[in-house]
């Protein structure tokens, strides 16, 4: 049974399988590899997702969700028309729709999938994950960290390495830096630290921001009153910023709610210094997890031999001249970095498959964030509760198991509520709390009576928790991996059977949709002399989509791609496959 591995993005996903001894990257419906991490729902009720949905959310934002990785783990829901989903239920659209390219791709069916998560996402986070997979229909076999899957693809194709390497992994809305050593195809994590709120998409956010104010606008006036104004300026900022890479300067003009330009305002011009003198206080947050991994891994930072650059986002030129200067040596970017997480998640399903081309490889992870239990401290002859005490600390080593011994803190009780959790804050509230075990059993008789704890941590972030108490030999057991601890089995019921009713655009009309949704964000640009025109072949075109004939839809489309490449846009479908 093939297994596919996906990096589930936040602002892009795509999915790779290993073939004829190697990851191969699976194109999607527009035969390119990367599926914009966007849904969106039709006025007729149907799931449309990736880039159909992307183009969308410039003239149709209220439709459209994105950014929803940045949910996982909580239980807030994006209201599209009249329904609303939560982070798992949207990601479920993009899996299933990665699911049904590689199903097209591979001729088969595919039910068995590597996901991989930002290395500091904690155990909701990647439970919330795993549910997302259960839900398109796949199940799970291991969910592993973005920089590790990375690293996976250095050491597969560099088979003599033998290095110190720190990964910095910037994607569209997650930060990661992940330390490890890697020695003759031996992958060891040492070290892993990060910061789920910052991403590639916060850049943007920051220049479209400066950008109003040259324009003497504040962007939260902006946000509330003219939110199609500002999601087009967005779009605008980010087609910039990537320009920026190659040129000194760029002009923005600003757009209206419609997509003409605003003919009250002049446009301005944004000189690449200028842009990154924006981005510094951004730059300056990613020096955090850097030196704490760096502190973890007991390590200097001239002792690393190469950093590597993973995620779109560490393109930046800022970026990387922001590193170099700062950690002291010029960082690589070796493999493209859209690509290598979902190639390293292909070899850890070939790993797991025990497929020959990857025998010799062994890797090791860590665990990102420490976990324990929350316990009473005795101040003044008095027992204050409320207070953490670590089992596991951050960065150890996992497959993991420790143990600690704990007593009881009044005579004659007989039981202990266990709440496990998960994080850095000394007091127990300041963490994430995981889960709770009833611990009964202990014989009645003076405070103190020993029980002990042992909580075991495996590569797939389930946390298996066992207590013993001597005295009575009783044996309590839990394991925390539900999807979602929040929820009850019927509540998941629901869930499952609201999904089911979901219709989806047909994958074989989606390259329509993508172009209808293009034509339609561009309308706002072309010249008015020419508007009509496109408008009539707009027309023509969704009139034969309705006609169900593909031999008439066909020739509208072949039409109107001649008029816009005649006219200068580029329509770049299948630009990446
Ligand atoms: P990923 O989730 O790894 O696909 O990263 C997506 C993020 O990378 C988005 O925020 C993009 O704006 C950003 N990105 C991609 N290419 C570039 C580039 N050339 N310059 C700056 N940012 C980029």
């Amino acid at each position: 049974m093939t297994i596919i591995g996906i990096d589930l993005g936040t602002t892009n996903s795509l999915s790779a399988v290993f073939e004829s001894e190697r990851p191969v990257l699976i194109p999607s419906a527009h035969g390119r590899y990367l599926t914009p991490s966007v849904v969106a729902r039709l006025e007729d009720g149907q799931i449309l997702v990736g880039d159909a949905a992307k183009e969308l959310r410039v003239t149709k934002p209220h439709l459209c969700a994105s950014r929803f990785k940045r949910l996982m783990g909580t239980q807030e829901a994006i209201q599209l028309g009249n329904q609303s989903f939560t982070a798992p239920e949207l990601s479920s659209f993009v899996l299933r729709s990665l699911k049904s390219d590689a199903e097209k791709f591979l001729s088969k069916t595919i039910s068995k999938a590597v996901i991989t998560v930002p290395a500091y996402f904690n155990d909701l986070q990647r439970r919330a994950t795993r549910f997302a997979g259960e839900l398109a229909g796949l199940e799970v076999v291991r969910v592993i960290n973005e920089p590790t899957a990375a690293a996976l693809t250095y050491g597969f194709y560099d088979r003599d390495l033998r290095k110190k390497l720190m990964v910095i992994d910037l994607g569209g809305g997650t930060f990661d830096v992940t330390i490890m050593e890697v020695f003759e195809r031996m992958l060891e994590i040492i070290a892993s630290a990060g910061e789920s709120m910052l991403g590639g998409e916060d850049f943007t956010d920051k220049m479209a921001s400066n950008v109003l104010m040259k324009f003497g606008l504040q962007s939260e006036v902006v946000e509330h009153k003219y939110p199609l104004q500002l999601a087009r300026l967005k779009q605008k900022c980010e087609e910039a910023k990537l320009k920026l890479l190659a040129t000194e300067a760029v002009e923005i003009s600003l757009p209206s709610q419609s997509g003409d330009v605003d003919p009250s305002k002049q446009p301005v011009s944004i000189h690449r210094d200028e842009f990154e003198k924006w981005m510094e206080p951004l730059l300056t947050r990613l020096m955090r997890p850097i030196e704490r991994a760096i502190g973890d891994a007991n390590l200097d930072v001239n002792q690393l031999d190469e950093i590597l650059l993973v995620g779109g986002a560490t393109r930046m030129d800022c970026l990387q001249k922001f590193l170099a200067s700062r950690l002291k040596r010029k960082p690589l970017c070796q493999y493209n970095p859209d690509e290598v997480v979902a190639m390293g998640a292909a070899i850890q399903a070939a790993l797991i498959e025990d497929n020959a081309a990857v025998e010799d490889m062994v890797m090791t992870d860590v665990c990102p964030h420490t976990l324990g239990i929350e316990v009473s401290k005795l101040f003044g002859g008095e027992f204050i509760p409320g207070y953490f005490e670590p089992i596991i600390h951050r960065n150890t080593t996992i497959p993991v198991s420790k143990e600690k011994q704990f007593s009881t803190v009044s005579a004659n009780q007989t039981e202990v509520q266990l709440r496990v959790y998960q994080g850095e804050g000394r007091r127990a509230e300041d963490n994430l709390l995981l889960g709770e075990l009833k611990v009964d059993g202990i014989p009645l008789g003076r405070s103190g009576a020993p029980f002990d704890v042992r909580f075991s941590y495996d590569p797939s972030g389930i946390l298996e928790v066992e207590v013993v108490v001597p005295q009575s030999g009783k044996t309590h057991r839990a394991v925390i991996s539900h999807p979602d601890s929040r929820m009850n089995p019927k509540q998941v019921e629901q869930i499952v059977r609201k999904l089911q009713k979901v219709k989806f655009y047909p994958r074989d009309l989606l390259e329509n949709k993508l172009l209808l949704s293009y034509c339609e964000r561009i309308l706002g640009e072309v010249p008015i002399h020419l508007r009509e025109e496109l408008n009539g072949m707009l027309d023509v075109f969704e009139n034969s989509l309705r006609s169900g004939d593909p031999s008439f839809y066909e020739l509208a489309r072949n039409q109107l791609r001649i008029w816009l490449s005649s006219h200068g846009f580029t329509f770049d479908e299948g630009s990446d496959g």
